[in-house]
């Protein structure tokens, strides 16, 4: 039987190859694909709203006289519609216009319209409005219906989707949609079929509680969110089964190279380790690729983790990489491994994309002869041309710059190609517990829930720009005591050059300023080597003060750096400053941490740095941030996609996420639903790799 699937959109009428090709960018080619390109708000044009009684920000359809249409010149030339109810004024704007739009606006004219209300010069305004001149009657208010407002695409207009979707909701009839949820699942819920879901968001009939869908918590919306989720939820699920239909080299713990390493440690192990460590062992000894993601706080220590993961493979006699997201932090994982695992007798090779020539060649020989039992970089470890001899476990740390799809393609890299690698994966952030049961569905979770003892809390302090000069003060005082400091330059974050100029300007300040000290700085734009050299000096404490971009966000460890100062920190999200801060507090002294922000700072801005002033559990700040922020930003995957949903709103709808971890596991095992869900939610994306 034909589905809505299978009728490509071409068969509406007034979709020609230029509208479809416009659709096709918005993921749409089939009947279907339109029917499940959801509203994502809903505009109330039900009633009329007396003037007298709108705010601003109201959106909302007025209708009134026209009291006069002036031609108004100022800084830019506009046509100012006085319109007057029985309660008051509203102002129509328009920069664009002609003539005989102001003729048809004259003096007396009944209008309707329908816009955001925005203080203006002559009062309440609306800039453009959609309007209609002498409009019919309102349709009676249990007529009325919500207005769906679609995503768009460059070319496209709104009331171009809203007319081609209802056009679509014709099909239902003769091609319902096949529901593959099953009915005694949506009874549970009370949930509606996905037929009845997709008609009423599309149409909202008459009388529909308008409060529920414009929350986006009607039955039928929640349906299709829940449905939503779950098929995000099964896509991870089956990346998780792809990976482990391979099979893996089971790495029994075997010789003493683990032991010796843990006595030459000047710390023993926290109980919290030792139960990480106790998963990733029993993963490991399996046939079967170990999925593992570690979180842990900033500063719990899971270095140590990957260190003592990485000897349990080497000492299986199978090759290690390490991967870090940045320069900066691969090369700190590669000193610290060699620091500690030299020692013992293993071959460590560093591969950045920076490594070039015979440098590179060497190590690519090392690694491919297998004598290189640890490899450690960026990214660069995965280019076609590393090939592994034995390679049994990929460690990657600081996970959110690495996606689904990554983990899926290292399946690949294994033993003969045949063998798939173990994974571990460990989080910068702690990442809050319903978040990560939906992100990171495809791997099990171990957490680091307890800090090394003796370290002391950090003290932070939010401050105004204009004490800037205490500010400065401060850090020649701690640094004459000999300690160390960070001052981290923030500037727009997408901005890279812009930052490392920025960091350039304030260097050159505190060189002038501070002359005393000794002043280095680090930005993204340095060479890997200068960047390197840099951070070495501080290490040894050769450099009492480093100026950074965010570049040194994670993982950088200095346990004499006691102080960090950070401008602007109503730039950033929570979780990235409680990293940021992280820096500080790995040593002996007492630690402080300055928040310099730049006045005015808006309540919620206030609220975010008092809360992490107030909170050093990286846990609930990341929860905080989730709720202010939002999942892509905890993530940090607004780019990749992870997490961005149609319908679904995760704060909103996070009800449905422990639900849909239970009911998945007996879904995955009808293949056939399986795929048709994700397709119907995911499908290009998935195709794309943007996951
Ligand atoms: P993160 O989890 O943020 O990556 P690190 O692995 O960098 O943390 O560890 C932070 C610091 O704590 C390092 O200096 C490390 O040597 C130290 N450390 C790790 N484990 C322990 C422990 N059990 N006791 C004391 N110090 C520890
Ligand atoms: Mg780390």
């Amino acid at each position: 039987m034909t589905s809505l699937d299978d009728i490509p959109v071409t068969q509406l009428k007034g979709v020609g190859s230029a509208l479809a090709e416009k659709l096709a960018r918005l993921g749409i080619h089939s009947i279907q694909d339109l029917l499940f390109h959801l509203p994502y708000r809903y505009e109330d044009r039900t009633r009329v709203v007396p003037m007298g009684s709108l705010r601003i920000g109201d959106i909302a359809v007025v209708e009134g006289e026209v009291m006069k249409a002036d031609l108004v010149m100022g800084r830019r030339r506009s046509l100012q519609v006085t319109l007057r109810d029985d309660t008051g004024f509203l102002v129509m704007r328009f920069f664009h216009f002609n003539a005989a739009q102001k003729n048809q606006l004259a003096e007396g004219t009944r209008v309707r319209c329908f816009g955001e209300v925005r203080p203006g010069r002559a009062g309440y305004e609306f800039y453009h409005p959609e309007y209609q001149t002498n409009p019919p009657a309102m349709p009676p208010a249990e007529q009325a219906t919500l207005t769906p407002v679609y995503p768009l695409t460059e070319g496209i207009q709104q009331p171009r989707v809203r007319g081609l979707c209802q056009q679509a909701l014709s099909y239902l009839d003769r091609y319902p949609i096949k529901d593959w949820l099953p009915p005694a699942l949506l009874a549970d819920y009370q949930l509606p079929g996905i037929t009845e879901a997709v008609r009423l968001v599309h149409l909202p009939p008459a009388g529909a509680p308008v409060h529920l869908l414009v929350e986006g918590k009607h039955p039928a919306q929640q349906r299709l969110v829940m449905e939503e989720l779950l098929a995000h939820q099964l896509s991870l699920l089956q990346v998780r089964e792809q990976i482990q239909a391979r099979e893996a080299l089971p790495l029994l713990p075997a010789g003493d190279r683990a032991e010796r390493f843990l006595e030459q440690l000047p710390f023993s192990l926290t109980g919290a380790q030792r139960h990480v460590m106790a998963d990733i062992r029993q993963d490991l000894s399996q046939p079967v690729p170990m999925l593992r993601l570690v979180q842990g706080d900033v500063g719990s220590g899971k270095t140590v983790v990957a260190a003592l993961s990485a000897l349990q493979a080497i000492e299986a006699g199978a090759q290690v990489a390490l991967m870090a997201p940045t320069e900066i932090l691969a090369e700190q994982h590669y000193q610290n491994f060699r620091n500690w695992l030299e020692p013992l007798g293993v071959e460590l090779v560093w591969l950045s994309g920076k490594v070039k020539g015979k440098a590179r060649q060497s190590a690519l020989n090392a690694v491919a002869e297998g004598r290189a039992q640890i490899a450690i970089g960026t990214h660069a470890l995965f280019q076609d041309d590393v090939v592994f001899q034995r390679l049994a476990l990929v460690i990657v740390d600081e996970q959110h710059r690495f996606g689904v799809h990554q983990r899926l393609a290292l399946r690949e890299k294994g033993v003969g190609g045949t063998l798939a690698p173990h994974q571990l994966i460990m989080t910068a952030t702690p990442i809050p517990r319903t978040l990560a049961m939906s992100a990171y569905a495809d791997l099990d979770t171990s957490v680091i829930d307890e800090l090394p003892p003796g370290r002391k809390p950090i003290e932070t302090i939010v401050l105004p720009e204009s004490r800037r000069d205490d500010i400065i003060e401060r850090v020649r005082k701690a640094c004459r005591e000999g300690r160390q400091a960070y001052w981290v330059c923030t500037l727009i974050e997408e901005s890279e050059a812009l930052q490392c100029q920025a960091a350039e300007v304030t260097a050159q300040e505190l060189v002038e300023r501070l002359p005393d000290l000794s002043i280095g700085l680090v930005h993204g734009r340095l060479k890997a080597q200068e960047k390197a050299a840099v951070m070495e000096r501080f290490k040894d404490g050769e450099l009492d003060l480093l100026v950074a971009t965010t570049v040194i966000e994670v993982g950088v460890d200095v346990p004499n750096a006691s102080l960090i100062i950070i401008e602007n920190p109503e730039r950033l999200g929570l979780a990235q400053l409680h990293q940021l801060r992280g820096r500080v507090g790995r040593g002996e002294q007492a630690s402080f941490c300055v928040l310099m922000y730049h006045p005015p700072l808006s309540n919620n801005g206030k609220a975010r740095l008092q809360a992490l002033r107030d909170s050093q559990d990286g846990f609930f700040i990341a929860e905080k941030d989730l709720e202010i922020r939002g999942p892509g930003e905890v993530l940090g995957t607004r780019q990749t996609g992870l997490m961005q949903f149609r319908l679904a709103d995760f704060e909103r709808d996070k009800g449905w996420i422990e639900p849909i971890r239970d009911m998945a596991p007996s879904l995955m095992r009808e293949p056939r639903v399986v795929s048709a869900l994700i397709r119907r939610w995911l499908g290009e994306k998935i195709r794309y790799g943007d996951v």
